[in-house]
């Protein structure tokens, strides 16, 4: 049985790098996570519904793209709540939530506990948000041991703030050339709900 890694895209949907993903992923019939914005989700529910009937997982990541750990507990609260109900009147039941910035507070997993939500983090970034090429992304990848059996991989395929790029290419880029090598490496890919009921 082959090992299984994750890869995780925060911050879309975007409509020009989201279509290019999927068709990453659709060449190499791989399936990954988007952990959306609740409002770009609305604004292209027609990427949401490539993503479901492709058998992506489509996860929550905010409304608001704001630290929990600079927000009241109603705040953060009502960002949940407010984006799940955004997501639901799309289709999307979440079972996975990755907070903004990954910052978790007491008030995050309380919330994700109450809400049946399981948070993910990640242990390999890739810092495509600085705008670094593929070549480099991957070598420091490769510096670090190369891809593994359980990594779960940081993308995004959108701008969020903060990104010192002003579009997505290298990401796309750097998919494909994680897809290729994962799968010479016999390494299969999953959502990250997947993941988890593998490793329960
Ligand atoms: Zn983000």
């Amino acid at each position: 049985m082959p090992g299984t890694i994750c890869l995780t895209f925060d911050d879309g949907p975007n409509p020009v790098w989201t279509p290019r993903i999927l068709t990453a992923l659709r060449r190499r019939a791989a399936r990954a996570t988007f952990f959306v914005q609740a409002r770009r989700a609305v604004a292209h529910r027609g990427l949401i519904e490539e993503m479901l009937e492709a058998g992506h997982e489509v996860a929550f990541h905010c409304l608001d793209h704001i630290r929990h750990s600079q927000r009241t507990v109603e705040g953060v609260e009502s960002d949940l709540t407010v984006g799940l109900e955004m997501l639901t009147r799309l289709g999307v039941e979440a079972r996975a939530w990755r907070a903004p910035w990954g910052v978790e507070t007491e008030t995050t997993r309380a919330l994700a506990g109450d809400r049946g939500l399981r948070l993910w983090g990640w242990n390999v970034d890739t810092h495509d948000w600085r705008g670094d090429d593929v070549r480099s992304m991957f070598g420091a990848l490769e510096a670090q041991g190369g891809l593994r059996d359980g990594d779960v991989i940081l993308m995004h395929d959108a701008l969020g703030p903060g990104a010192l790029r002003d579009g997505c290419p290298e990401t796309v880029a750097l998919t494909e050339l994680l897809l290729a090598t994962a799968e010479r490496a016999g390494l299969r890919t999953a959502t990250v709900s997947e993941c988890e009921g593998a490793l329960a």
